[in-house]
């Protein structure tokens, strides 16, 4: 048997998460099955296990949306015994078993081999977050943001995305502006390459449709008005990557950036996409992501941890990434 944090939901609709002990029969259906090492928090775990409407379709649930291990046996020529393997999002956590368990039996269409330069300990201190970042920051790329034509913007600086961007971007020789809540982690954001650190609270607010230009590009964790003003502050023909709601959801904005300055809105989907958009972003992960650096953003944690840790990560309390050893 192997141990699994369990998350169950009650007649009267009580969500709960328990470290049980589970059989390997007990595992859904798939291909590949895998020796969980690590798994980590995201954002999207803290909703998961808090029970908010949209993440897991169907109890009882392992969570954890990402997961790192080794193949113990396999029915797809394309993995044997022995490989290290990772995944990030698809079902995970959603319809099926995640990675807060020692054992995972998964599709092998939703693995990636772990890069050769990376430890499975290393790909998820980057996890779901660090693999949204790098999405984001080739989606700048692709629309003609580079270094020469000014600063990035990266919102929720301290958290998992914004930590990991703020590393990727430094290492790409752009100059970043980090916007935080929490103007006392200057140092912290500096050791991960941050040029200047504005407060967030300088965009949280309902703004005007156009500001002055102040950055070529941004990657933005945060939604809302904090994206609205973003965009109304982004230079003529620059970028915007949009890759979450932690403000919220919504979007009120003008047409303004798009129409007079040329803006481009560029959305990030992380959950779905396909093996190719992946695949490059883990390369670039591998060739662009400074593994010293990366060090500065991990909180370890063990299985037991995890429900703190999720809650807390809704609290806007915790910093960088957290690493759950499995
Ligand atoms: P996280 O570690 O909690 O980071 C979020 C950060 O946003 C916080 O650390 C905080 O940074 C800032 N923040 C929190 N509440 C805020 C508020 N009310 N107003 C403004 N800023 C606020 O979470 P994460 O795992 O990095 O995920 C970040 C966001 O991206 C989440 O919304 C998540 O759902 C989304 N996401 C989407 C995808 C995708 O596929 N599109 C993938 C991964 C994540 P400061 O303290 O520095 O201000």
């Amino acid at each position: 048997s192997f141990r699994a944090l369990f998350t169950t939901k009650s007649d009267d609709k009580q969500i709960e998460t328990n470290l049980i002990e589970m059989a390997e029969d007990d595992l859904m259906p798939g291909d590949v099955t895998i020796d969980v090492e690590w798994s980590t928090v995201n954002y999207k775990d803290g909703l998961a296990l808090s029970g908010a409407p949209g993440i897991i379709q169907s109890y009882p649930m392992i969570g954890g949306i990402d997961l790192a291990g080794t193949v113990t046996s396999s029915e797809d020529a394309r993995y044997k015994p022995g490989d290290k393997v990772l995944i990030n999002g698809w079902a995970l956590s959603q319809t099926h078993f995640g990675g807060y368990a020692e054992k995972a039996r998964v599709k092998s269409d939703w693995l990636i081999k772990v890069p050769d330069t990376f430890t499975t300990r290393q790909t998820m201190a980057i996890g779901t977050a660090g693999y949204t970042a790098m999405l984001s920051i080739l989606a700048l790329e692709h629309n003609g943001v580079t270094p020469e034509k000014g600063p990035v913007l990266v919102t929720g600086a301290n958290g998992g995305v914004g930590s990991i961007a703020i590393a990727v971007l430094s290492n790409l020789g752009f100059e970043v502006i980090a916007s935080t809540g929490r103007m006392d982690e200057e140092a912290y954001l500096k050791s991960l390459g941050a040029t200047s650190i504005i407060d967030r609270t300088s965009l949280s607010e309902p703004g005007r449709p156009l500001g002055k230009e102040r950055w070529a590009g941004a990657v933005d964790a945060v939604g809302s008005h904090t994206l609205v003003n973003v965009l109304a502050q982004t230079q003529y023909r620059g970028a915007v990557a949009a890759c979450g709601l932690a403000q919220g959801p919504d979007l009120p904005a003008t047409v303004m950036p798009f129409i007079l300055r040329n803006v481009t809105l560029a959305g990030i989907d992380s959950v779905n996409a396909p093996y190719a958009a992946r695949k490059t972003a883990w390369d670039r992960l591998a060739k662009d992501l400074n593994p010293e650096i990366l060090e500065h953003t991990i909180t370890e944690v063990n299985l037991e941890d995890v429900p703190e840790t999720a809650a807390n990560i809704l609290k806007g309390k915790i910093k960088g990434r957290t690493l759950v050893k499995v």
